[in-house]
């Protein structure tokens, strides 16, 4: 049944509904390509009972009639989401093997539509980072060239879905890390506005910028998919509380007529000139589609990466703090007294990221430097974000490289600065709560895949979702997957 591996979450859903295939052997057919490729290390819990235990539940949907079209549909979840039959550990020692009292809204909403849960994907720990180098459990290998990273934070979800071990997977974006891992692996990846899904039970890292997202080969995928993820959440005070939507509105809308605007700045000697071409080659398909192409200008865009750094540590310093020891998470085996407890539980369990996050983010909140990092980064960020509405009174959407190369080797980054350094163009739109995305448009000449960003304003998503389609539909970058799987 392998002729399933890269299907997409559409034609799945359709050999489910007209029972050619059923979700049980569906699962089996996913657990059996996990298994075999466990090399990539994209799994950290994988409990082939409870994945079966729900497609059996979606077959008994769809043998009854009444399954909607994602029942039976395999998803695979970041391990930054909990969940209740499978551990839940953000990819660090400080919650290995914890179980959660309950699912994380996305989870339990894609549950509700009959997914069936394949298991919990390896990230940077805490979803601090940009390569998958930083989880405790190991990298995950990119399938693309074993030697370059998967991307970060969402490496995991990034490799899976790029190897055919699920068809769509979930992951979180803080400044990226959805967009980025997408690109460096050829696969599709949405980052919704902020507060549009919920983040209950989404392991906090920075609580004004985490968003949960979708990561498929497909954009027509995604937007199946999110309609269904999203929604409002009273335990949450930050998620929005919008009507439902059809994400998929708009696929077939194409783009003429629109304006679509180029922030010609961020075209700098730093980016690769493959990718740049890659870019460019998509900006001229929707000028050819009818397109308006504009210049853009975003001034305070580049100085994204230190405001981001500032807001993010300091957030990550406060939710971290609730790994004490004490209520749940590691412990250390030996100590004298309560302080000691806590001192060496944060030691042992946190690894070096998280440990420089909490140093970064206590210092620039700290008495005397407070004005200085932490108010002035929220004032910049606020200038970002007006930019951005400014841009957006102009045009429909920005269109812009995602990283300023494509993957780069194991060890490549060794200074800390180097890595960060690398968000420079998914940032912004993360510090402005925009939906922005990631699409395949090219494959450089290093055999790794080249991605390209599209950002619209708040809650625009379907016509965000549109534009990427009208891409998908005239090329086939998406459909190009990595040898040997
Ligand atoms: N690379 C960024 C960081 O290290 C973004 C991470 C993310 O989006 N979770 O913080």
């Amino acid at each position: 049944m392998s002729e399933t591996k890269f299907s997409s979450v559409v034609e799945l859903s359709k050999l489910l509904q007209t029972k050619q295939v059923s979700a049980v052997e569906l699962a089996q057919d996913y657990l059996s390509r996990i298994e075999a490729h466990k090399e990539l290390n994209c799994f950290l819990d994988v409990r082939p009972e409870e994945t079966l235990a729900q497609a059996r539940e979606a077959d008994k949907r769809i043998a009854e009639g009444t399954a909607g079209r994602l029942t039976g549909i395999p998803i695979a979840h970041k391990d930054i989401f909990v969940t209740k039959e499978w551990a839940s550990t953000a990819a660090s020692r400080m919650l290995e093997g914890y179980m959660s009292p309950f699912d994380a809204a996305v989870v339990s909403k894609l549950k509700a539509a009959g997914m069936v849960n394949l298991g919990k994907l390896n990230c940077d720990e805490f979803a601090m980072g940009s390569s998958n180098e930083n989880s405790a459990y190991g990298k995950v290998l990119n399938p693309w060239d074993v030697n370059a990273v998967p991307g970060g934070s969402s490496g995991g979800s990034s490799a899976c879905v790029a190897a055919g071990l699920a068809p769509i997977v979930t992951a979180t974006d803080t400044g990226g890390s959805i967009r980025e891992p997408a690109s460096f692996t050829g696969v599709t990846g949405v980052k919704p506005s902020y507060g549009r899904p919920s983040r209950l039970g989404m392991i906090a890292f920075a609580s004004s910028l985490d968003t949960a997202g979708l990561m498929a080969h497909t954009v027509e995928d995604i937007a199946w998919v999110l309609g269904d993820m999203v929604g409002h959440e009273p335990w949450d005070s930050t998620s929005e509380n919008l009507p439902a939507e059809d994400f998929t509105r708009d696929l077939t809308r194409g783009v003429k007529g629109m304006r679509i605007g180029v922030p010609r700045a961020w075209f700098t000697e730093a980016l690769d000139p493959e990718v740049a071409a890659a870019v460019n080659n998509v900006i001229e398909e929707y000028r050819r589609q009818g397109a308006e192409i504009v210049d853009v200008e975003l001034p305070s865009a580049d100085l994204g990466v230190s405001v981001y750094y500032v807001v993010a540590c300091a957030e990550a310093s406060s939710n971290l703090s609730r790994f004490d020891g004490v209520r749940y998470g590691y412990r250390a085996k030996e100590y004298t007294d309560i302080q000691d407890m806590i001192k060496k539980s944060r030691n042992e369990g946190f690894g070096a990221e998280p440990k420089r996050r909490i140093l970064i983010g206590t210092y620039v909140l700290s008495h005397g430097y407070y004005d200085a990092y932490y108010l002035k980064a929220q004032k910049v960020r606020r200038l970002i974000s007006q930019e951005f509405d400014q841009a957006f009174t102009k045009v429909d959407a920005i269109i812009s490289p995602v990283t300023t190369g494509t993957a780069y080797d194991f060890g490549a980054k060794k200074d800390p600065v180097q890595a960060y350094l690398g968000d420079l163009y998914t940032v912004p739109a993360s510090l402005a709560g925009l939906p922005c995305m990631s699409m395949p448009c090219g494959v450089h000449s290093n055999g790794r895949p080249i991605g390209v960003q599209l950002t619209c304003a708040r809650f625009e998503e379907a016509k965000m979702l549109g534009i990427a389609n009208a891409w998908q539909q005239v090329t086939d970058w998406h459909q190009r997957h990595p040898k040997g799987y």
